[in-house]
């Protein structure tokens, strides 16, 4: 079932789309199912539930922090962690940089945009990633490289409004790239897109998707 979905997904999607599968609360069974059909990167949001995971499976597969990442829990991850995908705060920046120093690793993050209308609390809007990017500070660090941006649209069933919020990240993606990172080619992720929204991100530029129920199905 689960590789019969993963084909499907990667059928429809174009080869550069990285396809993340989400396997947030699901047991480890399904993970070796992804596995065993070839998936190598995996998303979780927590990040005890990620450490588990990480001991008990595969070493080759890459694990994406998908959900807020709180300082005080980076140190558990900063050993194996592939891709950080929601960085909000220069505070939290620095933390991962001064755990990824002590693994002698550069480990790899994407800014977090608040793109959605909806109230939430993580994000960055474009003025407070300038701030962050151009302070003296953030240029000291060397052991995080910023791969990217990252967003997550409304939850809504009005597909105009979230396309409307992808082409904002979009934007955003472009801007930092012209101002901030012309010659790192390595600033080349934005990461939108899940099961409810992931063909929308594609067709507005998205590189990466986030997907967990259309794989492994709705969570409890
Ligand atoms: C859970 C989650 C996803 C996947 O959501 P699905 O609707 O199951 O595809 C993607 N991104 C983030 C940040 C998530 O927390």
């Amino acid at each position: 079932m689960i590789k019969k979905r993963l084909d499907t997904i990667r059928e429809s999607i174009p080869a550069h789309v990285e396809l993340i599968a989400v396997s947030k609360t699901k047991p480890n069974a399904d993970i070796m199912e992804a596995y065993d059909a070839g998936q190598r990167h995996f998303g979780e949001n927590k990040v005890q539930e990620m450490v588990d995971k990480h001991e008990a499976l595969p070493k080759d597969i890459k694990w994406h922090l998908i959900g807020h990442l709180q300082t005080n829990k980076v140190k558990y991850i900063a050993s194996f962690v592939h891709l950080i995908h929601a960085v909000d705060s220069l505070k939290l920046l620095k933390e991962i940089n001064k755990q990824a120093l002590k693994h002698d690793r550069v480990i790899p993050c994407l800014l977090q945009f608040y793109i959605a209308e909806e109230e939430t609390k993580f994000g960055l809007d474009l003025k407070e990633a300038i701030e962050l990017l151009e302070s003296d500070e953030f240029k000291r660090l060397q052991n995080i490289q910023i791969d990217g941006v990252m967003g997550m649209a409304t939850f809504s069933d009005d597909n105009e409004q979230i396309r409307t919020e992808f082409k904002n990240l979009k934007n955003i993606f472009n801007r930092l790239e012209a101002d901030y990172f012309k010659s790192r080619p390595n600033f080349n992720i934005i990461s939108m897109g899940m099961s409810s929204d992931y063909k929308i991100a594609i067709e507005e530029g998205s590189t990466m998707i986030r997907v967990g129920g259309t794989i492994f199905g709705q969570r409890g």
